[in-house]
Parts: structure tokens; C-alpha cells; sequence
């Protein structure tokens, strides 16, 4: 098939002959950055061959269309993506690769615009355009790792719609400061305030926790927590957040992130727990990591807790693994899951598009009349076969413009 033709960034006004989630071909027609309506394509209204097609008119060629990813767990501040390799030099704990990042992020420009743009725009190539992103908030960085990457956004022009949780990677209480500057983050417009492993960080998990509440009730903000505590432990933690999500009425706008121990209970008690935290309105969000249990998706699901799925750091100071291509990540999640009949893996590509609306503030996120028009084109049969290859994206289409063509960023 011929490349799309090069030309640069263009206003979509229709996108003809596509197919979304494997169905017959469509018309996508699209308004201030919006889908507008939603027509069985037509090869009559199209422009016939050898003329010049209208502007704003994109010939979608048949192409499976998706909704653009939804990267549900980012950290864009933190990557030295562009740069030459760095070598890991940190130890293996938790501990140990908070020390060795804040020693040697400064002299990597971490965090910094250049490289958060070079994140977001690797995000971009491979089809995302809405994150949920996790930025360092320390008293050392004070709220400037925020102030990046608003600043990377707005170079992007918008392209990659984002929600940002202030992040207190060093921990909370054993940082006396931090819960002040998560308030001020709140304040300043993050949607969510992170914590992290409250018990094993802190050491403190009740104090932690009220801290974080405690700001988000008064903000009315949302609390994300990244929980790698496992077991007994981890499980304690997710039963405190479930008691002060309750109390504070913050149903809908509390998320556990990695949450390992939910994988790793007995089946009862993993019931139980999975049961509470559906009434609680608590999602959780996973990278889909080798090597450790797999969250129990069905069971999740039967409770009405959402999954939202993300890279986590690319190529940082933790690991350097990642590419930020969430079509490819959403391959592991349904191998790890097992998935094998057709529509668990096509509830795969759902749970890294359209169902993970919730994570980045959106009513909706499809393929549908009111959705912003963020289409994903891949040349595949339909959508398992584009969760099991992961073919490049031959367009991005994100807020209505074209942003990528054929792995080729023109923002
Ligand atoms: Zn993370």
C-alpha cells in the first residue's frame, strides 16, 4: 500500500472509508475537533480518482480504525528519551531507584521540556492522545515538574490531552513539605494527588492516607495511589482507601495504581476486597508487568471496577524499558490475561481506548457522535488481529487534526 501522501498538518473535515473496530466502512465527519456524525461510507461522494480531494477530506483507504490510546499511567516528566543511553547505576528496591534517580536527574535536564516533548511525541506516533500522567512533586523540584509539562502540552498544541496527578515519588510524611505541596498542585489545577506505598515508604500508611483525603475532599480532587505493597499488607492499604473514599464521598475519583496484593489474595478474600472496592468506585490502573501475578480482569469487571492500562516510566532513571506504544502493550495485557476468545481481546483494545474514558475526565471516548475526534488507523482485519501483530499506526488523527502519518510526527 502507498504512504499516505506526505503534506503537513492537516484539519480533518471528514475522514472517508474507515472501519471502526472491524466494522463496514464509514464516514467520519468531524467539527472543532470533534466527531460530528458518524455515515456508512459511500465510494460515490468521494472524490473520484485523479481529482484533488477537498481540503480537510482524508481518504482513510479501509483502514481498521481505532480510538486513540489512552495512556492510563505515564510518568512524561521523568524519561531521558532522546538522549544517549544511560546506564543504570541504582539498586534494585523501591529505595534504591528513588536515590539513584534524584542524583542523577539534574545533570540529564530532569525534568525538562525537550524531553518531555520527546515522550509525548513518541506517544503520539503510536496512536495515544489522552494520558493520565504521574509528575515528581518534591522539595527539591518543588511544582516545576508540572509547570513542565504543561508547558510540553502546549508545545504539542494540544495534541496529547492530558490529566495530571502531583506526584510525591520521595514520600509524603517522611518528607515534612510534601503534603503542602500537594495542595498547592491541587490548588494550581492537577486533577489528582498521587501518594505512594504508604505502609512501606512512610511507614505510616493511616497518616498518609488521611493526609491525602483530607486534601481531596477540600480540593475536590482525585486521589491516585501507586501501591507495590503486596499481599496482606497491600490489601490492608486498598481496605483504607475504600473506608476514607467512602467518608469523603470520593466515589469515582479514587484510583489504585499497580495494586499487585489484589492479584495475590485467596480467592475469597480477593472477592471480598474486589467487592468492596466496586461499591467504593475505586478503579485501579496497571502496566501489564511481566513476572508478577496478573490483576484478576474478570473478576474486576463482574465488580464494576475499571482497569485502566499504562506504560508507566519509558526509558528512565527506574528502567530502560518502554517504548510508549500502548497498541503493543495492550499485546502483553491480553497474553499475560490469557485472553484467547474474540471479544476478550477485543475487550483488550477497549480497556486502552474506549474504557478508559474515565481516566482522562472524558464522558466518552469512541468512534461515536460527540467524542473528540482522536481515530487511530491500522492496516489490519479487524481488532484481534491488530491486538496480536500491533502494526505500525498509519495515521493519528488526535482533536481532529492529523498529527501522525506512517510513524512520522508532524507536531
Ligand atoms: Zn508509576
Amino acid at each position: 500500500m502507498p504512504p499516505f501522501p506526505s503534506s503537513p498538518q492537516v484539519a480533518v473535515s471528514v475522514l472517508r472509508n474507515v472501519r471502526p473496530w472491524g466494522t463496514d466502512p464509514v464516514d467520519l465527519h468531524v467539527a472543532d475537533g470533534h466527531i460530528t456524525r458518524v455515515t456508512p461510507h459511500s465510494p460515490a461522494e468521494a472524490a473520484p480518482s485523479g481529482s484533488v480531494p477537498a481540503p480537510g477530506e482524508v481518504d482513510g483507504r479501509g483502514l481498521l480504525a481505532l480510538p486513540g490510546f489512552v495512556n492510563a499511567h505515564a510518568h512524561v516528566d521523568k524519561s531521558w528519551w532522546g538522549k544517549p543511553w544511560v546506564s543504570y547505576g541504582g539498586e534494585a528496591t523501591t529505595q534504591g531507584r528513588i536515590a539513584h534517580e534524584r542524583e542523577h536527574r539534574d545533570e540529564l535536564g530532569i525534568p525538562g521540556v525537550d524531553v518531555t516533548v520527546a515522550v509525548l511525541r513518541e506517544f503520539l506516533r503510536h496512536g495515544t492522545t489522552a494520558i493520565r500522567t504521574h509528575v515528581d512533586v518534591d522539595l527539591g523540584l518543588g511544582l516545576r515538574g508540572i509547570d513542565v509539562v504543561r508547558e510540553s502540552l502546549f508545545v504539542l498544541g494540544g495534541a496529547v490531552d492530558a490529566e495530571i496527578v502531583a506526584f510525591p515519588q520521595d514520600g509524603v510524611l517522611r518528607r515534612p513539605g510534601v503534603l503542602e505541596l500537594l495542595d498547592a498542585a491541587a490548588t494550581a489545577g492537577a486533577e489528582h494527588i498521587g501518594g505512594l506505598d504508604p505502609a512501606s515508604i512512610d511507614r505510616d500508611p493511616v497518616t498518609q492516607l488521611d493526609g491525602l483525603f483530607e486534601i481531596a475532599e477540600r480540593r475536590g480532587v482525585g486521589v491516585d495511589v501507586h501501591l507495590h505493597d503486596g499481599g496482606e499488607l497491600g490489601a490492608f492499604q486498598i481496605e483504607l482507601m475504600i473506608e476514607r473514599t467512602i467518608r469523603a464521598g470520593l466515589q469515582g475519583k479514587v484510583n489504585v495504581a499497580h495494586g499487585f496484593a489484589v492479584g495475590q489474595l485467596p480467592p475469597t478474600r480477593m472477592a471480598d476486597l474486589v467487592e468492596a472496592m466496586g461499591d467504593a468506585g475505586i478503579s485501579m490502573t496497571t502496566v501489564a508487568p511481566i513476572g508478577a501475578t496478573p490483576l484478576p480482569l474478570d473478576l474486576l469487571r463482574a465488580h464494576g471496577v475499571r482497569v485502566g492500562l499504562g506504560t508507566d516510566g519509558i526509558r528512565d532513571l527506574w528502567a530502560p524499558y518502554g517504548t510508549g506504544d500502548l497498541l503493543a502493550l495492550t499485546t502483553r495485557l491480553s497474553q499475560l490475561a490469557r485472553f484467547r476468545h474474540d471479544e476478550d481481546i477485543v475487550r483488550a483494545a477497549r480497556l486502552a481506548t474506549s474504557d478508559a474514558a474515565h481516566f482522562v475526565g472524558r464522558p466518552v471516548h469512541d468512534l461515536v457522535e460527540g467524542a473528540r475526534a482522536d481515530v487511530v488507523l491500522v492496516d489490519a482485519e479487524n481488532t484481534m488481529d491488530a491486538v496480536v501483530r500491533a502494526p505500525g499506526r498509519a495515521l493519528v488523527v488526535a482533536g481532529g487534526q492529523v498529527v501522525a502519518r506512517d510513524g512520522e510526527v508532524l507536531v
